[in-house]
């Protein structure tokens, strides 16, 4: 049997948004089995003992759109000419990365290889690759579905609906064992300029993907910059919802009708690159600046409404490696109003909730999984000290 490991004490955030109380937490196996104000001798016999004194111990961090497959890390820049072979060995050493930056889950956003995907999924699961818990994804279903990741459709006016094939696009998805489908309901300005305000699918189009989602068990996540797509993905119950840009009146009433299912990730990592991008300044037609002003009210607008944002910033690219992803913690806080206790409980509680674990993930709690973070110094007075935590393992000994 594995060696029981005990955190002394730390200051623990729970990750319900609760003050920190100072606490010991008892770890066997994978799973948090005590938390006590000083842990018995008796459980700490035999234990490996870490002194968390001047630290604060947290849930892992779980990012809500995450790529592994965009190829580039803080210790990797990709040019992205790899080849396949090379790109699903990019994939792990992102996972890799995004481990030792803290983050323990992540829920992906989409991958161009999804079978990769899915393999390092089980590596990580099966722990002979180190990564995090994942949800696996499709690549990001576009109008054309059979070119991944193509933008270039015009937009639901200029074509005939075809329901039948995005459903055939979810069962095939379905078939190479993804946990969710991206449906990209509106375009990317960053990718094709002034396309996140047209809408790609057609109303009789997502209906289909829902019911084919449905019969499949997988979950369907929306790229929604434009408000139509946003209402759209309601509508059908989709259950992520990235982006939400552009949400309008009608659009915010709709994400918080269905606060208690849904779940936003705003996405501001990949905005603030875009600003701070010095090799690239933003081209008007990327839309960056008014991104990022309709992102802030709308995110903060949803923050007060109760509607559950997590963190989560499309990081991968050159301009914004994965690594860096415990940003998104500050922007939540410095963009949309969160306090740090906020942002974190988004990243821990929610977060466990996206990945639908939420018995069993996102909390320091007895019986949950031991996905633990320890923080030296206090998170809740500069959120900015999560760029160096240091997860803890507790199996190692
Ligand atoms: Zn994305």
């Amino acid at each position: 049997m594995a060696q029981a490991t005990a955190i002394v004490n730390a200051m623990v955030f729970d990750g319900t948004g609760a003050e920190p109380v100072p606490a010991d937490v008892l770890v066997e196996g994978p799973r948090i089995v005590e938390i006590a104000t000083q842990l018995g001798r008796s459980a700490r016999d035999g234990a490996r003992v870490i002194d968390g004194t001047g630290a604060t111990l947290l849930p892992g961090l779980i990012d809500g759109h995450a790529h592994l497959g965009f190829g580039s890390t803080t210790r990797y820049l990709s040019d992205r000419s790899e080849s396949n072979e090379e790109k699903a060995l990019l994939i792990a050493h992102a996972g890799a990365v995004l481990l030792d930056s803290g983050f323990t889950s992540a829920y992906s956003g989409g991958n161009r290889l999804p079978a990769a995907e899915v393999a390092a999924r089980r590596a990580f699961s099966e722990g002979w690759l180190p990564g995090p818990r994942l949800r696996a994804c499709s690549w990001e279903g576009s109008v054309g579905l059979v070119e991944p990741g193509n933008y270039t459709f015009p937009g639901v006016a200029e074509r005939e609906p075809d329901p039948e094939g995005v459903a055939r696009f979810v069962h095939e998805m379905a078939d190479l064992q993804v946990d969710t489908v991206k449906l990209s309901l509106s375009g990317e300005s960053a990718v094709v300029h002034g396309s996140s305000r047209i809408l790609q699918f057609t109303d009789s189009e997502v209906a289909a993907a829902s019911a084919a989602a449905r019969q499949r068990g997988v979950w369907l996540t929306a790229h929604a910059h434009a408000p139509e797509a946003i209402t759209m993905a309601v509508r059908h119950g989709i259950r992520a919802i990235y982006h939400a840009t552009f949400a309008d009146d009608e659009a915010i009433e709709a994400l918080v009708g269905a606060r208690d299912r849904v779940f936003v990730a705003p996405t501001p990592g990949v905005i603030w690159a875009h600003l701070h991008d010095p090799g690239h300044p933003p081209e008007p037609g990327m839309e960056v600046a008014e991104t990022a002003d309709s992102v802030k009210a709308v995110a903060a607008e949803l923050r007060s409404r109760g509607v559950r944002l997590v963190p989560g910033g499309d990081y991968g690219f050159a301009f914004n490696p994965i690594g860096l992803n415990a940003r998104d913690l500050r922007l939540f806080v410095d963009w949309f109003g969160y306090t740090p206790a906020e942002a974190l409980r988004a990243a821990t509680q929610h977060g466990g909730q996206l990945m639908g674990m939420a018995d069993e993930l996102g909390l320091v709690r007895a019986g949950y999984l031991a996905d633990l973070l320890l923080v030296d110094g206090d998170p809740l007075d500069d959120i900015g000290l999560l760029a160096r935590a240091t997860r803890l393992d507790p199996v190692a000994s």
